[in-house]
């Protein structure tokens, strides 16, 4: 579907859930996270008819996404419920890999094409500050097994402050060169203030050929990241949430000062 900026429409990321494994320090707060209630989460069949007409509306490419999305009950379920939907060409998972090991090899039975695993340093101890707890090692061993089970390509999404020249940058670029991984450069942005710029390797942040929709945890299908907009299924009803968010889709973002990374998938 053509948005009113005549941008093709293509590609949905669904946040599975916006609880997550990590707290990292420039998406989470430490406490006092505000979580989505529970009866408000989709439910599968939620998503799976909501993947059904986006599909009917000219998506081709799903993305699950969330705070973590393997941290949500049934994943490998909703990934065969989603990949059996004629239309569905590619579909992908941004993850950050704790729980990869564990589920890679189901996850590829079920359906999953390629993972993007997040990882912005080589240092364990400053993984371990950054993610506020996280196991770097666990990280390496979801990253083998994807590689292993054919989740591929595996792409790495590495946060930089400031460039892609900073050390952990080029390390993390390294590790890639090595083990036959691609590397794409994220910004670290900030919704509020509306900071956002071009994914290095990617094709995120150009407002210009943007051909995303988003769809939060709870049901409000979103047109733009940097941008409060958001129409919810239960308030809507599924098809005009849909139509609203693309018609509404801005030009360009600006600033999102109610959202969080966590709750609309990054
Ligand atoms: N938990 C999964 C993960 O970390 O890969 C998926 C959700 S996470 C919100 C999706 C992506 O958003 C990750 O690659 C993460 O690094 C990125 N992200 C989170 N906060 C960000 C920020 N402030 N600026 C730039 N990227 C951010
Ligand atoms: Fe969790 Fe991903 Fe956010 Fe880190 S970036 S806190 S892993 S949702």
């Amino acid at each position: 579907m053509l948005d009113p900026y005549n941008r093709h429409i293509t590609y949905l990321r669904i946040s599975v859930t916006d609880r997550c494994n990590l707290r990292c320090r420039y998406c989470m707060p430490e406490e006092g996270v505000d979580l989505m209630a529970h009866e408000d989460i989709l439910r599968f069949e939620e998503i799976e008819q909501l993947v059904k007409l986006s599909v009917d509306n000219g998506v081709t490419k799903i993305r699950l996404t969330g705070g973590e999305p393997l941290v949500r009950k049934g994943i490998v379920e909703l990934v065969e419920m989603i990949a059996r939907i004629p239309g569905v060409e590619d579909l992908s998972m941004t993850t950050n890999g704790i729980l990869l090991d564990k589920y890679a090899s189901d996850l590829k039975k079920a359906g999953l094409k390629r993972v993007n695993i997040s990882l912005d340093t080589m240092d364990a101890e400053k993984y371990n500050y950054i993610t506020r707890g996280g196991d770097i090692n666990k990280v390496f061993k979801g990253i083998d097994v994807a590689q292993k089970v054919g989740l591929e390509p595996v792409k790495i999404n590495c946060v930089v402050r400031n460039s892609s020249d900073e050390p952990d940058a080029l390390a993390v670029k390294e590790f890639c060169e090595a083990n036959n991984l691609s590397i794409r450069y994220i910004h670290q942005m900030n919704l509020e203030d509306g900071t956002f710029s071009k994914v290095d390797g990617g094709d995120g942040g150009n407002c210009a050929s943007c051909n995303r929709l988003r769809l939060t945890a709870d049901g409000s299908f979103k047109p733009c990241l940097f941008n409060e907009l958001g129409y919810n299924i239960k308030e809507f009803g599924q098809e005009k949430a849909f139509q609203m968010a693309i018609k509404n889709k801005p030009l360009a973002g600006t600033r999102n000062k109610s959202g969080r990374f966590n709750q609309i998938g990054g």
